[in-house]
């Protein structure tokens, strides 16, 4: 059997235009005629392939993108959604009920945090944070009402590891569904060949890479994939998270560059990580063998894409860690700004921004620092340049 590449599969899915374009056609309606009722009636019921409804239900433009990252992942079916959050959320609340119980990553994306210790409770469904890199600890916060174990594959900000493996046999053993977060790894690894049920991304990150949109996608079992769409009770259908048409066709337009930027993201982050540590910087990247879980993440991943573009860099103090991003920033190295994947670098210190939903306390108790920066590396042409001038700045406020 040929070894499973995504590149190759998305590589491989052909759409022509209405009119022979060499883009598929954007889909520029929220509702379809149908030549007879009979047909209107059987597909509320579902019935009818390739008859499409209502657009929060599907569209063509977004059944391109999905079928696309459907081949990606190497899954039957996905629903691709206007936000990452808005997958993450509706897969939670399809798979969770009212006294059901998720066990999660306790190192995870915040608002995917926030959801799970704030804004589930009050739904009776509550939440285990562990840490996932610990199976024990995975294993001993099972209880009956466990219906899902969810973590990042890259977690955020901390860039650990988790071993998806051996987390899906864990998950099989006790028939809960493995849930994973692919954002900060697409191409470099595939958790459905690793035995995950379930692969999140939020596309406004590398997937889309330009930083120009928000959307968020759910790839999985045609058979879970309907039940997010279904009429009467899909979280899809009736919480509403659906992408516009005009979007989900330029996303699939950057999918089809994804493979090119993500080994020059890689490849960046991994010149920019050998150089800081070499210097003696608390730097962390997957891809240095100081990262602890460096050969798990190598075994995982198809290694032509490296270790993915992001890096954290501790400077210990808030203070400092603010003082570098506005000298990185005013020296055009990159953006102060929360989010990646851009062609740009972009950094923030996760503490006190996308991670400040996680109390200071149990900030300090995983081991997020105030002064960690998260880089988000770019595209840079010449990253040698972009070192020597990253260490200036750095010689500059006396951290080097
Ligand atoms: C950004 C992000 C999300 C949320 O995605 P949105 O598109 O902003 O809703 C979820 N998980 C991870 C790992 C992220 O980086």
């Amino acid at each position: 059997m040929e070894k499973f590449n995504a590149a190759n599969n998305i590589q491989d899915l052909q759409y022509f235009g209405e009119f022979g374009g060499v883009n598929p056609s954007i889909s520029d309606s929220s509702t379809y005629t149908f030549l007879s009722a009979k047909t209107m009636f059987d597909t509320f019921e579902g019935n009818t392939e390739g008859c499409y409804l209502y657009s929060r239900h599907s569209s063509p433009s977004n059944l391109y993108l999905g079928q696309a990252l459907a081949q990606m992942e190497g899954t039957e079916s996905a629903n691709v959604t206007a936000s990452g959050m808005g997958a993450i959320t509706s897969t939670l609340l399809q798979l969770c009920k009212s006294g059901d119980h998720i066990i999660s990553s306790r190192t995870i994306y915040g608002g995917t945090y926030a959801f799970m210790k704030n804004f589930l409770p009050g739904l009776q469904i509550n939440t285990s944070f562990v840490d996932i890199t610990d199976l024990d600890k995975v294993e001993s916060a099972i209880n009956k009402n466990t219906k899902v174990i969810f973590c990042e594959t890259v977690s955020n900000p901390l860039l650990e590891i988790a071993d998806l493996e051996a987390l899906a046999k864990l998950a099989k053993k006790h028939q809960l569904k493995l849930v994973v977060d692919n954002t900060f790894s697409p191409l470099s690894v595939a958790p459905i060949q690793l035995g995950a049920d379930i692969v999140i991304h939020s596309l406004t990150k590398f997937i889309n890479g330009s930083s120009d949109a928000v959307a968020g996608v759910v790839c999985a079992t045609s058979s879970f994939i309907n039940d997010l769409k279904d009429v009467n009770s899909g979280a899809c259908m009736l919480l509403g998270p659906t992408l516009d048409s005009l979007r989900a066709s330029s996303i699939l337009k950057n999918l089809r560059t994804l493979h090119i930027r993500i080994k020059k993201h890689s490849e960046n982050a991994q010149y920019l990580a050998e150089k800081f540590e070499n210097d003696g910087l608390d730097v962390k990247y997957p891809g240095l063998k100081s990262h602890k879980q460096h050969e798990l993440f190598r075994k995982m991943m198809n290694e032509v894409y490296g270790f993915g573009g992001l890096l954290t860099l501790d400077v210990k103090t808030e203070e400092k860690a603010n003082e570098l991003m506005e000298l990185m920033q005013k020296e055009n190295l990159g953006y102060l700004a929360v989010s990646l994947g851009f062609y740009k670098t972009v950094f923030s210190a996760s503490g006190s921004s996308t991670s400040s939903e996680i109390p200071v306390d149990e900030q300090k108790e995983m081991g997020l620092s105030p002064g960690l920066i998260r880089m988000s590396v770019g595209l840079d042409h010449d990253i040698q340049r972009t070192y020597e001038k990253m260490k200036k700045c750095m010689q500059q406020i006396g951290i080097l």
